[in-house]
């Protein structure tokens, strides 16, 4: 299908893109790589007056240290970030997980800021954001305000973003020396997650002393496994120790049912892949 006609602007700062969202109100739409975007308006499912494209703002791109922080700017694309050595040694739970986002057409349009404010709960790169404990930096009419990750995904493709506001960069404390895996369930390649688990786990002497878990689709939004990740620390990182830790991973989680699988198949399916994410990640 062919979408509904709009205005279509392309700034080349912040500050204008702030100032095309205020102008248009309600009626305007942001676009980033276009891949969640584009086939909504093909569908007709939302019909902008004004689309704001991101795609000029070089402000937007590129991932830098901030001291003991990963700086990525929301505009950087998931192929840019999986060639970063930066991403790879100081986030490598999200380098793992960028690995398994769609196809390479995809990932090399896709942005990480669009995926993460389209919020999409069986989306590769939330679970992630969550786990590393990741600060959003939204920018709005009034100036800059960092959401914790913890505040950001708000509900099914909602997030802390407002009306008038954009993701502008993210900030991720870095990992270094934590071993990080993705570990997706799908029937076919390429498919979105039935379910995934995030595991960044850091080993001592043969114990895990510490972990970060994200679960991916076991929820309207990416949750958080608490009680695996106080399980897991002081435990061997042995495939017995790590079973008995991972058994609570589908506690205070709501998983979907669809054709895909139950939600009672997806809460068996959580401890079974949180196991094998945590094991390769301690082995890594
Ligand atoms: C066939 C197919 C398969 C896919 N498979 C997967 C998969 O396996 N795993 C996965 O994780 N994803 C998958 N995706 C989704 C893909 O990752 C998208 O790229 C991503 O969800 C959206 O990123 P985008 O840059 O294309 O954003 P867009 O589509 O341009 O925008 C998405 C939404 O975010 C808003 N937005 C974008 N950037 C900003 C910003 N900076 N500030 C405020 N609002 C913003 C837009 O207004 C829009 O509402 C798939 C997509 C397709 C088409």
């Amino acid at each position: 299908m062919i979408p509904a006609a709009f205005d279509y602007v392309a700034p080349t700062s912040v500050a204008d893109a702030l100032a095309a969202l205020a102008e248009a109100g309600d009626d305007a739409k942001v676009l980033a790589g276009g891949q969640s975007l584009l086939p909504i308006l093909r569908m007709r499912l939302n019909a902008p007056e004004k689309v704001i494209d991101l795609g000029r703002i070089e402000e937007l791109r590129g991932i830098r240290e901030d001291g003991d922080h990963l700086v990525i700017g929301a505009m950087t694309t998931y192929t840019e970030a999986l060639a970063s050595d930066l991403v790879r040694d100081h986030a490598t739970v999200l380098h793992e997980a960028i690995k398994e986002v769609a196809d390479p057409q995809i990932r090399r349009r896709g942005t990480l800021g669009g995926a993460l404010v389209h919020a999409d709960p069986a989306g590769d790169v939330g679970a992630p954001a969550l786990a590393l404990d990741t600060e959003f930096v939204v920018t709005g009419p009034g100036g800059e305000r960092t959401v914790a990750a913890a505040d950001f995904f708000a509900d099914l493709f909602e997030t802390a973003v407002g009306d008038g506001e954009l993701l502008t960069s993210i900030r991720i404390p870095k990992h270094t020396g934590w071993g990080g895996h993705y570990e997706k369930f799908v029937r076919v390649s390429h498919q979105w997650s039935i379910v995934a688990v995030a595991a960044t786990v850091r080993v001592e002497g043969g114990s895990i002393a510490e972990a970060r878990i994200g679960l991916t689709n076991m929820g309207s939004t990416p949750l958080r496994a608490s009680a695996v990740e106080a399980a897991l620390v002081g435990a061997a990182a042995t495939d017995e120790a790590v079973r008995t830790a991972c058994a609570a991973a589908a506690e205070g989680t709501n998983p979907p049912s669809d054709l895909n699988g139950s939600s009672d198949y997806r809460r068996a399916l959580a401890p079974v892949l949180t196991r094998r994410a945590v094991l390769a990640a301690a082995g890594g």
